[in-house]
């Protein structure tokens, strides 16, 4: 019996995994420069964990977990988002006391059963990060400046952003009459159990993948019109600031994020490159997510961004990410020269070139060989001869040539051909 990944994983193959690690340290370098530092949670918790903060009305929690009871009969669940771990291990850590603000990322796993499809996989991966015990606009457009800064850094043009809030709790109650209102026709055709759904949270309509619902919903009213003062005027705030960072960006009413938490703020990035699924990233402001989880209120932002859907971009615009290079190969001419290369590989790994040592004395052409499908930049061969006089023949593997260097020498002259 062969094996194959379950369906919807993907293996990240050697040929890859430098994109992925190029990505990451993307990500990891600008969350250094605005001083996020990085949060690492269990790949399951507690399922209520997840009922609780994303919703039961959310496709995530209805649909999509992967929820499985342990020997114990706990129920768990791998974590089909970050936010909710996160913001757990903020309040069991006391990571953000009330007055003081925390700037958190990570980089994890999300785990959906959804229908797998270009840019949609039941494992993905994530990069996020959250803004804790900020209430300002300000905060909110810092998330937004570093998401953008993401995608400009890793090559992604045509990036943009859309922006929408969502108001207050107290905004809402008329947002959603006037949403099931203007749905009435279309749901008395659906089924008890869509309706009751739907009249639980009527904003799951907004952002259904489904074909008729979308039509059914063209042309709702935006939640804008029943934006707050206080709302509108962040909202506005927003816009004035990620116009002074030279972000661009467009008003989307469409934009209402498929997970219970949100509050006032919400944005995606999308791409025209991604087809179908053209959101890159989401994220907005969640201002009651820590209270609900048990912790003290704290306002609160943050972002997910989907690094397979990023790399999907970045390959369809054939933007390559550098990969690393083996700058020699090691190739013994005769067993005997084996000690003297071990010494020759251990010195040039300290001077900090990639080195790899042949290990299995086959002929000298497939040591070559193999040198060339690394892509080694030389190779540098030691036979019987070379070992009595104590030099290498170091061959330039693109062009072919060879020249003779002394033992010691190797390293210097490695490092000055660059
Ligand atoms: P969400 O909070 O569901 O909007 O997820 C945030 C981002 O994560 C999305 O914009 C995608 O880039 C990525 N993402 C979410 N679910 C998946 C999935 N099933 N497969 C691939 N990427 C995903």
């Amino acid at each position: 019996m062969r094996f194959q990944a379950p369906r919807g994983t993907n293996d990240v193959l050697p040929s890859e995994s430098h994109r992925w690690i190029e990505l990451e340290g993307c990500f990891r370098e600008l969350a250094r420069l605005y001083g996020y530092a990085e949060i690492r949670t269990p790949d399951f918790e507690d399922t209520e964990l997840f009922v609780r903060s994303s919703g039961e009305t959310s496709d995530v929690v209805s649909k999509e977990m992967y929820t499985f009871p342990d020997k114990s009969g706990r129920s768990l669940t791998l974590k089909p988002e970050a936010t909710a771990p996160t913001i757990r291990a903020v309040v069991q850590h006391s990571l953000c006391p009330p007055g003081t603000v925390s700037r958190l990322s990570y980089i994890s796993p999300i785990f959906r059963y959804d229908r797998p499809q270009k840019g949609r996989y039941r494992q993905s991966h994530q990069v996020g990060l959250e803004l804790l015990g900020g209430a300002s606009a300000e905060a909110d457009a810092e998330v937004i400046e570093v998401t953008f800064r993401f995608y400009e850094r890793l090559g992604i043009e045509g990036a943009a952003v859309r922006l929408n809030s969502l108001g207050r709790e107290e905004c809402r109650a008329a947002f959603r009459q006037a949403i099931l209102d203007h749905a009435r026709t279309f749901l008395a055709a659906e089924s008890d159990e869509a309706r009751a759904k739907a009249e639980k949270n009527p904003l799951r309509l907004l952002d259904s993948k489904d074909e008729d619902v979308r039509q059914a919903m063209a042309g709702a009213p935006p939640v804008t019109r029943f934006l707050e003062d206080d709302s509108r005027k962040r909202l506005d705030s927003i816009q004035a600031l990620l116009t002074e960072a030279g972000i661009p960006f467009t008003l989307d009413p469409g934009v209402v994020r498929g997970l219970d938490y949100y509050t006032e703020t919400v944005f995606e990035v999308h791409s025209t490159r991604l087809g179908a699924q053209s959101a890159l990233c989401g994220g907005g402001r969640y201002d009651h997510l820590v209270k609900e989880l048990g912790g003290p209120p704290t306002p609160a932002v943050g972002v997910a961004m989907g690094i397979e859907r990023a790399l999907l971009v970045l390959e369809e615009v054939g933007k390559s990410l550098p990969a690393p290079a083996i700058d020699v190969y090691l190739a013994q001419a005769t067993p005997d020269a084996a000690p003297a290369l071990r010494k020759l590989a251990r010195e040039l790994r300290r001077s900090g070139l990639a080195t790899v040592l042949d290990t299995e004395g086959r002929s000298l052409k497939a040591q070559i060989g193999q040198a060339d499908r690394l892509g080694a930049r030389y190779a540098a061969i030691l036979g019987d001869e070379e070992l009595g006089r104590g030099v290498a023949q170091l061959r330039d593997l693109r062009r072919g040539e060879q020249v003779e260097v002394p033992l010691d020498a190797v390293a210097t002259r490695l490092r000055s051909m660059g």
